[in-house]
């Protein structure tokens, strides 16, 4: 699920297969955009230090998006 080129929808920061998983598992499974962790963050109002603690968590659930 590796997608070159892709670009955060809000700040046009290229992604992180991480980032375009976080969208999905936060925004939208089929979600099409998507958005780099501090938008994502921004977005929840939450700290980014806390989203990658919740995809440690999912990741270690065994969380296929990731
Ligand atoms: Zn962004």
């Amino acid at each position: 699920m590796m997608e070159t080129g892709t670009r955060c929808l809000k700040c046009q920061r290229a992604l992180k297969p991480v980032e375009i998983g976080a969208t999905k598992k936060f925004i939208n499974r089929g979600a099409k955009e998507y958005y780099c962790l501090s938008c994502l963050a921004d977005e929840f109002h939450v700290s980014e230090e806390l989203l990658l603690q919740k995809i440690e968590y999912f990741k270690k659930q065994g969380c296929t998006l990731f």
